[in-house]
């Protein structure tokens, strides 16, 4: 069937970001190529939740069991092979996060299903897919063109698309029946483990003043923190600041931190690195600060003052905390 599936993820009757973004791109590749949309939601006694969906996808497909009260990768894959049987979907699209890296390899291998992982552009065009990922930590971006295949399954990076509730669609729902359970293998879900509640997320965040190693020291860092609350911005860094434990680790951009998209990304003292661009490039504006004129952060902002950070902050907070 000519048709883009999503898995929706939800944890603690919450839907993932990660699932509007995955459909918002769905969406697009829909209209491009006149397939329909289709949002899979597996789950238990799960259908308001699977309702806010609607806005987003042509078709809801809600499979409601106990089993699939949590995410298990056992359930997961059994439902996921009788829906991607029964319909054969062109492309199959899962998060790529915790749940997704489990699942999408073993489906892929029980469905000899082409794989690509990780994805942060799609293009699909006469049924040929071709998908950009980053390799080496973000250092290189390789495009890589699928085989021709009926049926393609990929893995989406969180915060590559905008997450948007409402993508002018009105979905049907359907219920689909639950599969039988008698050859799972045995894992069982015992409970999540929470991380340690982090102080604030930085990937919510409208605004970030992002500092770098040009700080110089953590002495100077609530000058930027009177300069991020003077216009309601979050503090974020790059990765020296967050080993020196100047912040948080919460708080670190870049591959090895969060990916954030927020409207405005502010860089003091941050030179742009590779591996610091790969989390923060997406953002609406990106503005930077720095004493070097050739620093790559300047190659993708949009507004750049070249001078000492610890000279501009003082006179932005007075400008802004003015107003
Ligand atoms: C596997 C791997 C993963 C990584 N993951 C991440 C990651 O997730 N996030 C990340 O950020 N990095 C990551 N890195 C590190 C990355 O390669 C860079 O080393 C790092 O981003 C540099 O941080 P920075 O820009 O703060 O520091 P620097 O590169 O040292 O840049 C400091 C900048 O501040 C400027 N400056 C100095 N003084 C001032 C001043 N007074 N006013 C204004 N500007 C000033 C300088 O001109 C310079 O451009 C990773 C590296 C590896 C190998």
């Amino acid at each position: 069937m000519d048709e883009i599936m999503v898995l929706a993820e939800h944890r603690g009757g919450e839907l993932r970001d990660i699932t509007f973004e995955m459909l918002t791109m769905a969406n697009r590749l829909g209209k491009e190529n006149d397939i329909a949309v289709t949002a899979l939601f597996l789950g238990h006694e799960a259908f308001d939740l699977s309702e806010r969906l609607k806005g987003a996808c042509d078709t809801i497909l809600l499979m409601e069991d106990p089993e699939l009260a949590n995410y298990n990768a056992d359930q997961y894959l059994m439902a996921m092979e009788t829906v991607i049987k029964s319909r054969n979907p062109t492309l199959t699209l899962i998060g790529h996060t915790a749940m997704g890296m489990d699942l999408a390899p073993s489906m892929a291998a029980r469905l000899s299903l082409p794989l690509a992982t990780d994805c942060v552009e799609v293009n699909l065009a006469e049924r040929r897919l071709d998908v950009l990922r980053q390799i080496y930590g973000g250092k290189i971006n390789a495009r890589l063109t699928m085989k021709p295949s009926d049926q393609y399954l990929i893995t989406v990076r969180t915060g590559s698309f905008d997450a948007e509730m409402e993508q002018g669609k009105s979905a049907d729902a359907q219920t689909i029946p639950a599969p039988s359970w008698a050859d799972l293998r045995g894992r069982q879900f015992l409970g999540y483990l929470e991380a340690e509640l982090e102080d604030v997320d930085i990937a919510a965040a409208d605004i970030l003043v992002s500092i770098g190693r040009g700080i110089g020291k953590p002495e100077n860092i609530p000058l930027v923190q009177e300069f991020a609350d003077s216009i309601g911005a979050t503090l974020s860094c790059s990765r020296p600041v967050a080993d020196e434990e100047w912040l948080p680790k919460s708080r670190q951009v870049g591959t090895s931190g969060k990916t954030v998209r927020p409207k405005i990304y502010i860089a003091f003292g941050i030179s742009g690195a590779y591996q610091h661009q790969a989390g923060m490039k997406n953002a609406d504006t990106i503005i930077a600060v720095n004493t070097d004129p050739r620093a790559p952060i300047f190659n993708i902002a949009r507004y750049g003052i070249v001078e000492d950070m610890l000279k501009v902050l003082p006179l932005l907070t007075e400008k802004f905390a003015k107003k």
